[in-house]
């Protein structure tokens, strides 16, 4: 938080409006936007930047391709002990169904977090004996949860797919950050990643507003070849794992289709992940 309002006090002082409404619909109009807010506002705009996340807003914007289904079981407790360790290490473990990790705050609170293939449910029952089964074949983690003795609390699922959208650009908007991709957690990088392009985003409308025609486009090459170079990375670290090679959550992410699949998937969803 402390983040974002560093962030909207720079655009304010820079001569933005900014408005703490919550955005509930946004629609087409002629060559425009009409974004309604929860306070009842009426905006109209000629050009929209998205930079709302991975949940759509607007209709009308290409469909996301989706990579893969993962997902992350978050389970935290508060270990005292954990504050005498360094910090910033983190135990990573793979596991025949996914792989997980565990990382503790320098104010000693422990998180591990499962991550698999989300794409069947589970009872509260099976997600326990799930990430019992993984602890007995997962040293990192459990050695320090040996270590450590508390007990471990669930705190939720989260999205943690990588997932492409088609285009991020259209006439009178772009999408920046995660609302035009995502990457997946073993790349740590999200955050840098989504800066990264929405600052490569604004630069190019600037540019697009100072004649340029030809800016967007640009971007959105910059776009694909930053993609494609995280999903040929994302194939590589998923390729050092030789212990599970026939198991369906490795075999999907270690096959050498994923990057065409979806760079050539032109925004349309497809009825599967890729991998
Ligand atoms: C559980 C989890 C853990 C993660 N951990 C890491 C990590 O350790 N390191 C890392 O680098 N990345 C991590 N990521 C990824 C990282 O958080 C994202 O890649 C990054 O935050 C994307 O930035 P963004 O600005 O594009 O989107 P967001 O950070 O999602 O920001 C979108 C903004 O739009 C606002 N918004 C959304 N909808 C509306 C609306 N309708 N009206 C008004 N405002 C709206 C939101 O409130 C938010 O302020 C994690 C992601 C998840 C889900």
């Amino acid at each position: 938080m402390a983040y974002e309002a560093a962030v909207s006090n720079v655009a304010a002082s820079n001569g933005a409006e900014v408005l703490s409404d919550h955005i509930c619909t946004a629609g087409r109009h002629g060559g425009g936007w009409t974004v309604r807010t929860s306070t009842g506002r009426s905006i109209v705009a000629d050009f929209v930047v998205w930079a709302n996340g991975r949940i759509d807003v607007a209709r009308d914007l290409p469909f996301r391709c989706h990579i893969d289904r993962l997902v992350g079981d978050v389970w935290c407790a508060y270990a005292p002990v954990l504050t005498s360790v360094p910090d910033g290490v983190v135990h990573v473990d793979s596991l025949p169904w996914g792989w997980m990790y565990a990382l503790a705050s320098p104010k000693g609170v422990l998180s591990v977090t499962l991550f698999t293939e989300g794409d069947q449910k589970v009872t509260p029952s099976q997600r326990e004996t799930l990430l019992e089964e993984s602890l007995t074949i997962a040293p990192s983690v459990s050695a320090l949860l040996r270590d450590v003795q508390v007990k471990l609390e669930y705190r939720g699922r989260h999205s943690a797919v990588s997932c492409f959208r088609g285009t991020s650009r259209g006439v009178g908007w772009i999408a920046v950050g995660d609302a035009a991709q995502t990457v997946g957690p073993l790349s740590s990088s999200g955050i840098g990643v989504a800066t990264a392009n929405a600052v490569h985003g604004a630069e190019s409308r600037l540019e697009m507003l100072a004649g340029d025609g030809a800016a967007l486009a640009r971007h959105e090459l910059v776009r694909r070849e930053t993609y494609a170079s995280y999903l040929r990375s994302r194939a590589a670290y998923y390729a050092m794992e030789r212990r599970w090679t026939s198991e369906p959550f490795w075999q999907r992410r270690q096959s050498a289709s994923v990057l065409a699949a979806a760079l050539n998937s032109g925004g349309r969803s497809p009825a599967r992940p890729i991998s």
